[in-house]
């Protein structure tokens, strides 16, 4: 553009193209190195103007040339750095938009634990990959003992407050690729890809452990929570729905002989 300006290009109407620059600088620089960018222009197309007439560039016939070359840039360059910026801010309020639709739909708002449709899509990734890569993927299904009595004690509140304790001791014990859902009601289930029956009964002891020696203190009151589990590795040849099942069934065993138990069997 430069050099246009400073030979005048064909007859003299060089010039003319440099508007193309200041749409084209914020299109590909964004507004803020835009500015810079056009502004180091401007003031580089006057130089041009300046050393095209003194030296042996083109010779402009028309005095007003320059001031009115450089003026109608002057309201092209504004236009399109006020376009930029309503679009970058646009392009912003999208994204945040987005982002809060996508942790609104696969959250739960209470413990802020993934929901049970983020889970189920997670899962059955997972299962591709542990079939694909020979690895062991098994699932728990975890419910609260007795939970309608902490609600009927202490009210609904506390009850509450009870769910997020066990959500912020699940994020304990989670690995990054551990996935640890709210299933509905006080019932969760974990999803430990690369890990056996035995691996998955470690940890949710470990997680009956913490729940025992971290009770909710609610004033002078200590409540201990405790909770059954059912486990169940998702096998090469299972469906995710039938591993589900047998979690739940041994969640039921748990539950039927006597609580606060983990099954695999
Ligand atoms: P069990 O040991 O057999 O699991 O008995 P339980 O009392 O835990 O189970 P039950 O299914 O009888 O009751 C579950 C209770 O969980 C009833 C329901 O009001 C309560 N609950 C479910 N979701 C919420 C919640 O979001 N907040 C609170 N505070 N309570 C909830
Ligand atoms: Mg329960
Ligand atoms: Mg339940």
């Amino acid at each position: 553009m430069l050099y246009l300006v400073y030979t005048g290009g064909s007859h003299g109407t060089g010039p003319i193209w440099i508007f193309i620059v200041s749409p084209v600088t914020f299109f590909m620089r964004g507004l803020r190195k835009g500015v810079i960018d056009i502004t180091i222009f401007i003031l580089a197309v006057i130089a041009a103007f300046v050393i095209a007439d003194n030296f042996n560039g083109y010779q402009y016939n028309s005095p007003e040339l320059l001031s009115r070359i450089i003026l109608s840039f002057i309201v092209v360059a504004l236009l399109s750095g006020f376009y930029e910026y309503f679009r970058e801010t646009y392009s912003r309020k999208l994204i945040q938009l987005a982002k809060s639709n996508e942790t609104l739909a696969t959250t739960d708002p209470l413990t802020s634990l993934p929901n049970r449709r983020y889970t189920m899509e997670r899962l059955y990734d997972e299962k591709l990959l542990s079939d694909k890569s020979n690895t062991s993927l098994t699932i728990m299904i975890v419910d609260i003992d007795d939970f309608k009595k902490v609600n009927d004690k202490y009210g609904h509140q506390i009850g509450d407050l009870a769910l997020t304790h066990l959500a912020d001791t699940f994020r304990k014990f989670s690995r990054a690729k551990d996935i640890f859902c709210r299933w509905g009601g006080e019932e969760f289930l974990c999803v430990l890809p690369q890990t056996n029956v035995e691996g998955a009964v470690v940890v949710a002891k470990r997680i009956q452990k913490d729940l025992l020696a971290q009770p909710i203190q609610v004033e002078q009151e200590k409540i201990n929570l405790f909770v059954s589990v059912g486990v169940s590795e998702i096998t090469r040849t299972e469906s995710i729905d039938l591993a589900i099942k047998k979690a739940d069934e041994n969640l039921y065993l748990a539950k039927s002989t006597g609580k606060n138990k983990v099954y695999s069997a």
